[in-house]
């Protein structure tokens, strides 16, 4: 092999002063590139599973520490909001939205105490209306922002409802699917790998806009399901009737007529399949028919 590769003889690189051999090039390039395509996979495959603190089970994250997620998150603040009108300058209505989301983290904390567990993300988590009148969205950040755009907001009849919409993006958010997301691709990929999300103002911005995109987009059928799985556990929790669910959906399926599905009603799962499955969920956790006396 060395013959066909160094036909010269046996000459090392560097006995007689000259540069590498094309053939040796060749070969260190070939050993870069299987490393490199290792690290490519190791930095996914060969991550440590983490857990999930709310949950207990394992997933494959870009980011392990919550604190970093918390700050990736905040990271893309300022470019979510400004794409949809900035924060919504109704106090009230901005208020009604804090008060009923974090009555959402008060019976998630309840829930998780008699079994030692904590929300790790309960401190950074903020819920925000924003002044956008056209687009029907509501979504969340890695680490706890959360959003709700005015043309959601109106369309919603009950509190209920509203509630159920922050219940399915707190799902996202403590089911990490942001991070989840980010482990698959290859920018937060290389972001993870070079130690973290506190670099430069050129790299933030970058952070920023990725993240800010990627929220946008679904997470795909099962992290949606998931998400209405919580929508309907956190909403029962906290004295919400389950069914407001299916009212959101009813909301949502109106607005998306001739635009873009909103996140929260991405176009995999279809919703009438989704609509079925809030039902069959909710009948599974009330064979015996929803309590009375539930909040619409
Ligand atoms: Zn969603």
């Amino acid at each position: 092999m060395t013959r066909i590769l160094f036909p010269q003889g046996r000459r090392q690189y560097g006995e007689d002063g000259s540069g590498p051999r094309r053939g040796s090039n060749l070969k260190m390039r070939l050993i870069i590139a299987a490393v490199l395509v290792a690290f490519a996979l190791f930095s996914y495959y060969g991550r440590p599973e983490d857990e999930n603190q709310i949950t207990g089970e394992s997933q494959r994250v870009a980011l392990n520490e919550e604190a970093d997620e918390v700050q990736m998150g905040l990271q893309a603040v300022p470019e979510v909001a400004a794409q949809f009108g900035g924060a919504d300058p109704d106090p009230q209505a901005q208020a009604m939205v804090e008060r009923v989301g974090n009555r959402l983290l008060q019976a998630l904390d309840d829930s998780l105490e008699p079994g030692g567990r904590t929300n790790p993300y309960r401190d950074a988590f903020r819920f925000t209306l924003l002044g956008d009148q056209k687009t029907v969205n509501a979504f969340a950040l890695p680490g706890g922002q959360i959003f709700i755009t005015r043309a959601l907001f109106r369309d919603l009849q009950t509190e209920g409802q509203l509630a159920g919409v922050l219940a399915h993006e707190i799902g996202h958010v403590i089911e990490r699917h942001g991070n989840q997301q980010m482990a698959k691709q290859k920018f937060f990929q290389g972001l993870a790998a070079a130690g973290g999300v506190a670099g430069g103002s050129q790299q933030s911005a970058q952070v920023a806009s990725q993240v800010a995109n990627m929220v946008q987009m679904s997470y795909g059928r099962d992290a949606e399901y998931e998400s209405d799985e919580w929508g309907i556990r956190l909403t029962t929790l906290a004295g919400y009737d389950p069914r407001s669910m299916l009212g959101v959906m009813e909301v949502l399926e109106q607005a998306s007529h001739g635009a873009s599905p909103p996140e929260i009603l991405s176009t995999h799962p279809s919703s009438p399949n989704r609509i079925k499955r809030i039902k069959d969920l909710i009948e599974k956790e009330f064979p015996n028919g929803v309590p009375q006396g539930l909040e619409k």
